[in-house]
């Protein structure tokens, strides 16, 4: 064999993995045929985190109302696109180059091209000037990730009508932009375009914008994020075609009749429809495996499935499993799957897993929906809790003049276990950790109320849920 462990992909997943597998001395080689990083690095996280960052503070120091509270009186703002625009490539080149230098200093084989299955423990790599080279491993690691998707009838040129892929570059300011769907990208993406001055119209398939968002939650955030916004919104509509130019003309039909309702004609549009694992050119039937539409079934251990049963050496992780696809659901796979191909027996706990999106302010969650709480509360005989602690009860909040903010905690009111919790509000995206790292444990809101919290911290949002949550056991 030529290496102990192949990794196919060098996005988080296949970097958490292939870092892990060399640390534990597996001789390691990934293979990447994009930019190291992969999309979290490149076209994700990081760009849209920097953009969220600058414009966040244009969008600060533009509330005039919010700043004249503080006694402070604002002048002109003024921004640079470009400049903006190159925080956020400078950011990706410097975290792209730490994690290249980090993986070659681990020892890791860093090999340049597209790869594909060519039999048991046997990877094909065709490099860049049409080499191929076959290569062996004892082990094999799919990591390949995920593309945008574009559904049927949108047309994308990518200056006109573009994916996150090219809206991560900030190349231009629509006057007036469409965002088809209203997702944690596309949330955050409105954010980043209405702080910096666009109009936005949100087009949302589903009945309600913000729809995998606790409704609660999305009730609150939605006034904040998009009401009080340059935002209008068309629910219960798809875009049936979309067509590149100027003006970019969209055709949206109702989303049950699929009659014609409106045709806009916009700036720009960006379309925010989710993502599609990256898995057509794998050739998984080298090894017998086939996806389930282009997601690769695993088992708890990141094990491949082919027929429900694993295949020999094989693994995959991250976006390409399809299983909350987050860059450290990725990561966390990434080791697991490595502590199992050295004789480990450990799991991914998804149930503890958080998301947040980072809009201003941040929503986030961990654990169970409130509609999954509750039938599993029908499925075990257990009566469901539920608790609301305000950001308007918090002292810091107060202080930050930021006090619109609720969280929401679930737990089980016989054992006390937390089982999830849903943020919206300032750093809601740090506050969620908290809960997350609770609901790892299993632990019960009886405990969890005699931890101390800092005063006056963000965090005693938090307290407050388990304080009235203890309290609701306790009556
Ligand atoms: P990817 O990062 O997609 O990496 C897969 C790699 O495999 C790619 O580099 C690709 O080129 C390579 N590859 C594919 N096929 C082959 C092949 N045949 N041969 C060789 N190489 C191949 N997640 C968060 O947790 N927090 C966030 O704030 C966040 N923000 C996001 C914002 C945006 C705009 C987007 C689009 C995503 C965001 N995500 C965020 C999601 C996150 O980026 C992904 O969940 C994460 O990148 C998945 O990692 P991965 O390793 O599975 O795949």
């Amino acid at each position: 064999m030529d290496y102990d462990l192949i990794v196919i992909g060098a996005g988080y997943g296949g970097f958490d993995a292939a870092k892990h597998a060399a640390d534990k001395g597996l001789k390691t080689a990934i293979i990447e045929s994009r930019e190291m990083g992969g999309t979290c690095v490149n076209r994700g996280c990081v760009p849209s985190k920097a953009l969220l960052a600058a414009s966040g503070r244009v969008r600060e120091l533009s509330d005039g109302e919010h700043l004249s509270s503080f006694g402070i009186t604002p002048g002109t703002v003024q921004f640079d696109r470009q400049a903006i625009a190159d925080h956020a490539t400078q950011l990706v080149e410097n975290i792209r180059a730490n994690l290249t230098k980090s993986l070659e200093r681990a020892g890791v084989t860093i090999v340049r091209g597209t790869a594909e299955l060519a039999g048991p423990q046997q990877v094909a790599v065709r490099q860049s000037n049409g080499v191929e080279r076959v290569l062996s491993a004892t082990d094999v690691l799919i990591a390949t990730g995920s593309d945008p998707f574009v559904p049927r009838g949108i047309e994308t040129d990518g200056l006109t009508v573009f994916t996150s892929d090219d809206a991560v570059r900030l190349e231009s300011l629509p006057q007036w932009l469409a965002i088809i769907g209203s997702g944690y990208i596309g949330l955050e993406f409105a954010d980043v375009y209405t702080a910096l001055g666009c109009e936005v119209t949100m087009i949302e398939a589903l009945d309600r914008v913000m729809p995998t968002f606790d409704p609660d939650i999305a009730k609150l955030a939605g006034r904040k994020l998009i009401e009080s916004r340059d935002i209008d919104t068309r629910s219960g509509v798809f875009a049936s075609k979309v067509i590149p130019g100027s003006p970019v003309k969209i055709e949206l039909i109702d989303a049950g009749t699929k009659e014609l309702v409106e045709v806009l004609e916009v700036d720009a549009v960006l379309v925010a429809t989710g993502r599609v694992p990256t898995s057509a050119d794998l050739n998984l039937a080298a090894v017998g495996v086939e996806s389930e539409r282009g997601f690769i079934p695993v088992d708890d251990g990141l094990r491949v499935l082919a027929g429900g049963n694993p295949v020999p050496h094989l693994w995959a992780v991250g976006d390409v499993t399809g299983k909350l696809m987050l860059a450290h659901t990725a990561a966390a796979q990434g080791v697991v799957a490595v502590e199992n191909i050295c004789g480990g027996n450990r799991t991914v706990d998804y149930r503890s897993i958080p998301a947040a999106t980072f809009t201003h302010p941040e929503i986030s969650s961990v654990g169970l929906s409130e509609a999954d709480a509750k039938a599993l509360a029908a499925e075990q005989g257990f009566e469901l809790g539920s608790v609301r602690s305000y950001f308007k009860a918090n002292s810091k909040a107060l202080a930050e003049l930021e006090s619109d903010g609720l969280m929401k905690l679930l737990f089980r009111k016989d054992t006390g276990e937390v089982l999830g919790a849903h943020i919206f509000g300032l750093h809601a995206a740090d506050l969620i950790q908290e809960v997350a790292n609770a609901v790892a444990r299993r632990q019960s809101v009886r405990d969890l109320v005699y931890e101390v919290h800092t005063h006056p911290t963000l965090s005693e949002v938090v307290e407050s849920a388990y304080k009235q949550a203890a309290h609701a056991l306790a009556a």
